[in-house]
């Protein structure tokens, strides 16, 4: 984004085989824990990590396999898959979160990457976890208002 000195930092996430690819310009809007059952088996871990980005801030190449799933309230959700290696890269949310893409926290593979400011879910939160007290949830709060576009 040339003229746009706050959002010039690029990420790649990709997956284990790296032909799915997702490219971030900037900072996520936010970063996410959740401990929900569907994070568990999507990631086959104990919790997601969702980073959250405005649609025009990524670029993503490769092939990837597609999943719909209903979450809260009959809201859908569309997971994108490798279809080699079957790594979750990516996801939409398009009730929720119009106009943002999700994408896995654990594909960026940065441990610098920004800590997350919310964990939601935690009623399905394995009791071996802490995570500190600042933002926690027994399940996902209402949803977040619409981002107004600031004028760059
Ligand atoms: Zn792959
Ligand atoms: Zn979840």
């Amino acid at each position: 984004m040339a003229g746009d000195a706050n959002s010039s930092r690029d990420r790649i996430a990709h997956c284990c085989c790296e032909q799915l690819r997702a490219k971030t310009t900037g900072e996520p809007l936010i970063v996410i824990t959740c401990f929900c059952e569907e994070c568990q088996r999507r990631t086959a871990s104990a919790f997601g990590i969702s980073t959250y980005w405005m649609r025009e801030h990524v670029e993503l190449s490769g092939s990837a396999t597609r999943y719909v799933r209903e979450g809260q309230n009959g809201r859908k959700a569309t997971y994108y898959f490798c279809p080699t290696c079957g790594s979750s890269v990516h996801w939409e949310l398009p009730d929720r979160r119009p106009g943002q893409l999700g994408i896995s926290g654990g594909s960026f593979c940065d441990k610098d990457f920004p800590a997350p400011s919310m964990s939601v879910w935690e009623r399905s939160k394995p009791g071996w976890i802490s995570i500190p007290a600042s933002a926690r949830f027994m399940e996902n709060p209402p949803p977040p208002p619409i981002p107004t576009r600031v004028p760059h």
